[in-house]
């Protein structure tokens, strides 16, 4: 992934915004990076999937 873009989605996502948490890992939640796709996801069930082949013009 861009890393300008791991950056932004990272700084967005870094509170899960239905509960506040802001905890990875140990049953928390969890954020995982890879080429094209970011996840993160909050212990409350809130959950987040980017995938930036889709609607990006950058390859
Ligand atoms: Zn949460």
């Amino acid at each position: 992934m861009l890393m300008n873009k791991c950056i932004e989605l990272t700084e967005k996502y870094v509170d899960c915004p239905a509960c506040g948490n802001t905890f990875i890992g140990n049953g928390e939640g969890g954020l995982v990076i890879e080429e094209h796709t970011f996840d993160r996801w909050c212990k409350c069930g809130w959950k987040v999937h980017v995938d930036l082949r889709e609607g990006t013009e950058d390859d």
